[in-house]
């Protein structure tokens, strides 16, 4: 008989791991949501051919590109409205697979639609979340749960033979590893994130970052207009310092709603390739405010049969598109750990030593800006804008820039054309 595989949370990462189990020939899954039910929520995400091709090889990828864009260009520009750099992206830029821009909630609606699909209705059971973990004398894991179900509150235990901790950036699966982390360092930063719905030709055909030493915007279409309908769902995210829009603090309530007037006027006549930034943002209703975080590398996301996936093991700031793109592909090598590692314990330490460096390393470069890099590089060096990049980046050191973040991300076009190195051979079992 396979083992019983708990998974903590409901996210990109918990069910593609619950995905990528199954692919492996696991069976016994059971994934535990905090949210009673999947809600709509969250905005756009940005995934990487490398997670893309780890969906195709999931069978999941053509119900993901049905509400999708392939990204095809991104673009930095300077807050004066220079072009810093034009890449191609995805299939344009030499990879097999695309980069899709896609909204969250679409995509965790695929993935838990597949996961029921899969491993049955009750794979994916809401309102059920882990309070604790403790050992147990055989050195498997003993999981507390608190589950509301209607108005009835109860506790209960499992004892799983391996928990995946897979709930998010709080996680209470890596505070039962790591007791006394405390809470996300804040770095004085807001993130605003929102969906604007707006006519096709205001929204532009690329993806752009551009800003200045202080204010940034991350700007993309992430649907296609239809002849029935011509509008299109455009993503965008600002990273704006607390003082200027009146803040002393970090929001104590994540997630929350706030009306785009708080910041929208930041954006006046903010323009780059055609797309009016402040109409874009004041096409939305809402917006939803973060503060910027991230988490402290650990030295280690595994004990016993306890392992961490996605933001609970490496959340990163939201530099290069890497969040939910370095999620899917942790649950691809942790199945292809466990289904080549007879003793779990094993697995879940090959597992971490095929990805912790990698991401470590990640979220360094992301604190040091990734690729975003070039915005702070060409405001210091020609803080009014330019006419030719070429006098401020050279062009070297604008490729050296992206193809460092690209070979740290493990997201080169060379490797990851090589195929997905995580395929379980059907008939391998645990
Ligand atoms: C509501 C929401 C909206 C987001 N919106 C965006 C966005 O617009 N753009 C973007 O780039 N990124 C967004 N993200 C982050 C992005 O999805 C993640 O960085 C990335 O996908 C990694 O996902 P994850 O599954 O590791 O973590 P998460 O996406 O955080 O998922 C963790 C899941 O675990 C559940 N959970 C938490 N604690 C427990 C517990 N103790 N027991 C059981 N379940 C628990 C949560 O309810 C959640 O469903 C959002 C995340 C969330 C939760």
């Amino acid at each position: 008989m396979t083992p019983h595989i708990l998974i903590a949370g409901a996210g990109i990462a918990g069910l593609s791991a619950a995905l990528s189990l199954h692919a492996a020939g696991f069976e016994r899954i059971t994934v535990v949501e905090a949210a009673r039910s999947l809600r709509p929520v969250g905005a756009g995400l940005n995934l990487m051919p490398n997670a893309v091709r780890e969906l195709d090889a999931l069978g999941v990828l053509d119900r993901v590109e049905a509400d999708a864009v392939r990204t095809t260009e991104l673009r930095y520009y300077h807050r004066s409205g220079s072009l810093i750099s034009r890449d191609r992206r995805g299939l344009d830029a030499g990879y097999r697979w695309p980069q899709l821009s896609v909204h969250r909630a679409h995509l965790q609606q695929v993935l838990a639609d597949a996961v029921r699909d899969r491993l049955g209705s009750g794979a994916v059971v809401g309102g059920v979340r882990v309070t604790g973990v403790e050992a147990r004398a055989d050195g498997g894991p003993r999981v507390a749960l608190a589950h509301r179900d209607g108005t009835t509150r109860g506790s209960a235990s499992l004892t799983p033979d391996v928990l995946i901790g897979a709930d998010g950036i709080r996680s209470a699966v890596r505070a039962a590893l790591n007791p006394g982390e405390g809470e996300p360092p804040w770095n004085g930063m807001l993130v605003f994130r929102g969906v604007s719905r707006m006519g096709a030709r205001h929204a532009g055909s690329f993806m752009f970052i551009a800003g200045d030493d202080r204010l940034k915007a991350v700007v993309y279409p992430m649907t296609r207009p239809t002849a029935a309908d011509p509008d299109v769902l455009v993503n965008w995210a600002l990273a704006v310092p607390a003082d200027a829009v009146g803040a002393t603090g970090a929001p104590v309530d994540w997630d929350r709603r706030v009306p785009v007037d708080r910041f929208a006027h930041l954006y006046a006549g903010w323009e780059f390739g055609g797309v009016d930034v402040e109409r874009v943002l004041r096409a939305a209703d809402e917006a939803y405010e973060y503060p910027m975080v991230d988490r402290e590398p650990l030295a280690r996301w595994s004990l016993g049969r306890t392992t961490l996936v996605g933001d609970a093991a490496h959340a990163m700031y939201p530099v290069g598109s890497n969040g939910a793109t370095q999620s899917i592909v942790d649950g691809r090598a942790l199945a292809h750990a466990l289904a080549r590692h007879a003793d779990p314990a094993e697995a879940l330490a090959a597992y971490e030593a095929e990805r912790r460096p990698a991401m470590t390393e990640l979220q360094c470069a992301n604190r040091r800006l990734g690729p975003e890099v070039v915005i702070d590089l060409a405001h210091r060096r020609a803080p009014d804008g330019f006419a030719d990049v070429d006098d401020v980046i050279p062009p070297h050191e604008r490729a050296e820039i992206a193809a460092r973040y690209a070979a740290t991300g493990a997201f080169d076009p060379a490797t990851v054309n090589q195929g997905s190195p995580y395929e379980v051979p059907v008939g391998v079992s645990y």
